[in-house]
């Protein structure tokens, strides 16, 4: 076992949706020694600095950043679904760190396009078929696996092409597949 307990310490208001919450935890153990291992076996990294020692998994939805000494969540219902979330995330650690000896560890990092990168690639209209009031907050929601380039129509129209074509080509090699909290 790496870690006994993951502390919840604060809940922080979450950006991408105005109603739901961070959660900000403490581990009993730093973390950075199992990111490598979590880096070789997880479908969901979509960044990784090993020189840091900060790892961020994408869920569905929102995102899980591990720091040495500290875990975060965004876009928790409440605080009764982050504990739940934390207890998950102290579980699948410790399944990981007690496998270590037969896993391989992935020292590559990983980078993950930032949303005025993503942003900048999208019609900017502002036009709200997506759903979302603005370009920016689809791009947020994009980065968090949230939605789907096809749900904005406009990127449908051939003067859009490229940056479709780009669009969809930075999704697939920054994100990875699907998003899970349990380890092939
Ligand atoms: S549908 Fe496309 S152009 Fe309209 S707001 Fe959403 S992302 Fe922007």
């Amino acid at each position: 076992m790496l870690i006994s307990g993951l502390r919840l310490v604060r809940t922080l208001p979450c950006l991408a949706e105005s109603d739901k919450l961070i959660v900000v935890a403490q581990p009993d153990q730093a973390l950075d020694g199992v990111l490598p291992l979590l880096n070789a076996l997880l479908p969901n990294v979509i960044s990784y600095n090993p020189m840091g020692g900060v790892m961020t998994l994408r869920r569905r939805p929102g995102l899980i950043t591990l720091y040495p000494d500290r875990v975060m969540i965004t876009q928790v219902a409440s605080v009764d679904e982050g504990l739940v979330l934390l207890a998950a995330v102290r579980d699948l650690l410790n399944r990981v760190w007690d496998r270590r000896d037969e896993i391989q560890p992935d020292l590559q990092s990983r980078a993950v396009p930032r949303p005025l990168d993503v942003y900048e690639l999208l019609p900017r209209t502002n036009c709200r078929a997506c759903g979302e009031a603005t370009c920016m907050a689809f791009a947020f929601g994009l980065l968090e696996g949230r939605h789907h380039p096809e749900r904005c129509p406009s990127l449908a129209d051939p003067v859009f092409a490229t940056q479709h074509r780009a669009l969809v080509d930075m999704l697939i090699n920054s994100a990875g597949e699907t998003a899970s909290l349990q380890p092939d």
